[in-house]
């Protein structure tokens, strides 16, 4: 695949946008990557070229039957110049075990890493540097078979496109406000939960717009079947301090196996403190809380790396955690773990990979 990587350049390149008006997802950098799969040349054609629309078939399956999967990483630009990318294994990895669940053909990891950093360094200049900033990246496959039977498709396409973008937080990290959903659910046991697929994300749409009307930023979602297991919040894991020991739902096959929450568990382990991976129902929280036992809440993602929660609203009874407040310990992961990705920390564990 590599030694037949075709790179065209763009002609005139765009202009930047500045970084106080990047924002998140907004912008896309000059290039992007692109490669062809059918069953009969298995993945082939793969190709840098200026940033454009794609052409597809109306009967492409993707738009039907939504066999298609997407990851999230960054880049980051240091002080000195050096390009870093955080632990890039970790999602095509997770890449393709989504592939795996949506019967899409899997991809070779260390060539994927490869072309991805040829990609970085045709639009290295668009990796932003202001404080906060970074390149967010999105790998996604999609089925282009032209055919409306219900079956995998014979050919796909994978792309990569770039993002430049903001500092999610601008004024110190702020706590969000959670709305714990009991009506709808994201996923359950054995449907595609734990895959980054695109089904996942429209399924919570109705939910997160409801949340939204009432002033919360996102929905806090329970398991499918009791509707009393924490899973997952929006596009985040969640971890729960109480007494001293450090709480998050274990991997059960309906939530997203987290880069960021895998990190989290790590630093965790790394500094002595306590961290249980376990079944957590909402009850236990609220008992938690009222007997002043829950300390501190956050959410881990690619996009916000940690968020500190404030307050939860289950049924219209509201938590205040912290007094809706900072925790020590998510400040204190959030700028390890910021300060590990920018270089300015050191990076015990290798995570860091150059560009
Ligand atoms: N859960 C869901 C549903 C997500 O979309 C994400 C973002 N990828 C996460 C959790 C956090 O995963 P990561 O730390 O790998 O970004």
């Amino acid at each position: 695949m590599l030694q037949s990587l075709k790179i065209e350049l763009i002609k005139t390149k765009k202009q930047k946008p500045a970084a106080d008006q990047l924002g998140f997802g907004n912008h896309f950098t000059d290039h992007m990557f692109i490669m062809d799969y059918s069953v009969d040349n298995g993945w082939h054609n793969s190709r840098i070229m200026p940033y454009q629309p794609i052409v597809l078939d109306p009967a492409a399956k993707v738009f039907h039957y939504g066999q298609t999967i997407f990851e999230g990483l960054k880049a980051y630009k240091t002080d000195d110049g050096r390009i870093l990318l955080f632990r890039p294994q970790k999602n095509i990895q997770r890449m393709n075990r989504s592939n795996e669940r949506l019967s899409v053909p899997e991809l070779d990891v260390e060539l994927t890493i490869d072309v991805l950093k040829q990609l970085i360094a045709v639009d290295q200049d668009w990796i932003p540097t202001a404080p906060g900033t970074s390149l967010y990246i999105r790998p996604f496959v999609i089925a282009t078979q032209p055919a409306l039977g219900v079956a995998p498709s014979t050919h796909y396409q994978f792309i990569i496109i770039m993002s430049p973008v903001g500092a999610y937080y601008t004024e110190g990290v702020n706590p969000v406000k959670i709305f714990v959903e009991s009506e709808y659910v994201r996923s359950v046991k054995g449907g595609v939960g734990e895959a980054k697929t695109a089904g996942n994300y429209a399924a919570g749409l109705k939910a997160q717009e409801i949340a939204k009307e009432k002033g919360y930023s996102q929905v806090l979602w329970l398991d499918g079947v009791h509707r009393k297991y924490i899973e997952e919040v929006g596009s985040m894991n969640v971890f729960f301090k109480i007494n001293g020991t450090v709480h998050t739902p274990m991997l059960n096959g309906s939530i997203l196996d987290g880069v960021t929450r895998n990190s989290i568990i790590q630093l965790l382990k790394h500094w002595n403190i306590p961290i249980e991976e376990r079944p957590i129902t909402i009850e236990e929280l609220y008992e938690a809380s009222r007997k002043g036992e829950l300390e501190e809440a956050f959410g881990t993602g690619t996009a916000a790396v940690i968020s500190p929660i404030g307050e939860l609203n289950w049924q219209e009874e509201k938590l205040i955690i912290n007094g809706g407040l900072t925790g020590e310990l998510s400040k204190k992961l959030y700028d390890t773990l910021t300060g590990i990705q920018m270089g300015k920390v050191h990076d015990p564990f290798g995570w860091m990979v150059e560009a």
